[in-house]
């Protein structure tokens, strides 16, 4: 998306630009974070455009990774994916009542969300954009993840959960992207959104060098106040919001490898460790946040189909 003149979450025109941070995964380049003054959205100003932007995701390196297991990090790696995947799929259940039913994984990546709760009964659509980690799914856990235009498809009203797990943040249209869930979604169908938390401990702690501004990839950095005006605006209602507590360990060890620190892994968990004392129960101060949402009736959604 080009540079927003007004918020993209909630349209007010009183915003200043931030910082330039730097893209540490692929190009070096440096972009210009812009932060909303009412309600504290950010986003990065003048990314590629969408046509271009593969150039600057490594998916074949991202892959390999997650599979990997040759250092200390690839071993906790490993655990915290089987913890958060039970955890992910336990959050499905209790916001939508069901133990199985109709689920559409967006940005599904390597599969191991969608694959986890197909092996748990629930019938999976995965939508993904990269043909590489399409591919990956498939042989791996033999999961057909369909590509981004085929969600124009799948029947209204026919879901009970849509999930995106880190994946609005690197849309370039995210209110079309809900459009088409509040489509999608059934009448009492849950929409369950995860994002980095721009107003985290970590990101103050962090500034500029937090790792999960990721840009030009991340082209929106949300906060709790954010993305409520967000939903409000799309025809949603968030519901609940639930800390991540484990990417506040991974964005720090991260943030302090993308500054070429030394003892990457222990700074990493002492710095989490002691952020994580120090905005305990503090929801606003996660890492990561899970929102919940629900079609709204007064929205301004509009079942057309
Ligand atoms: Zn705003």
């Amino acid at each position: 998306m080009s540079e927003s003149i007004t918020c993209p979450a909630c349209g007010s025109a009183d915003h200043a630009d931030l910082f330039h941070t730097k893209d540490h995964l692929v190009t070096g380049k440096e972009f210009l974070i812009r932060k909303c003054n009412a309600c504290g959205m950010g986003w990065t100003v003048d990314p590629p455009a969408e046509s271009d932007a593969g150039a600057y995701y490594v998916s074949e390196e991202y892959i390999s990774h997650t599979d990997r297991k040759q250092s200390i990090s690839d071993y906790l790696y490993h655990i915290a994916r089987g913890f958060m995947l039970r955890r992910k799929k336990r959050l499905v259940s209790s916001v939508t009542g069901k133990s199985t039913g109709a689920l559409v994984d967006i940005g599904s990546g390597t599969g191991y969300f969608a694959a986890f709760l197909k092996q748990k009964g629930w019938q999976v659509t995965a939508i993904e954009i990269s043909e590489a980690a399409r591919k990956y799914s498939e042989n791996q856990f033999g999961l057909k993840a369909i590509p981004p235009e085929g969600i124009k498809n799948l029947p209204s009203g026919s879901a009970d959960c849509i999930t995106f797990w880190h994946v609005l943040e690197h849309l370039y249209n995210p209110s079309e992207w809900m459009t088409e869930t509040g489509r999608i979604l059934s009448g009492n169908g849950k929409c369950i959104i995860a994002l980095p938390n721009f107003t985290s401990a970590d990101s103050e702690w962090f500034g500029k060098r937090w790792a999960a501004l990721d840009v030009p990839r991340h082209l929106w950095h949300f906060t709790p106040e954010a993305l409520r005006h967000f939903a409000g605006r799309n025809g949603f209602a968030c519901e609940q919001v639930v800390p991540l507590p484990l990417d506040l360990f991974y964005i720090s060890i991260l943030s302090y490898r993308n500054q070429g620190s030394s003892l990457t892994l222990i700074r990493g968990l002492l710095t989490g460790a002691f952020l994580a004392c120090r905005s305990l129960f503090r929801t606003e101060k996660a890492s990561s946040l899970v929102y919940v949402l629900s079609k709204s009736p007064s929205g301004t959604w509009n079942p057309k189909a």
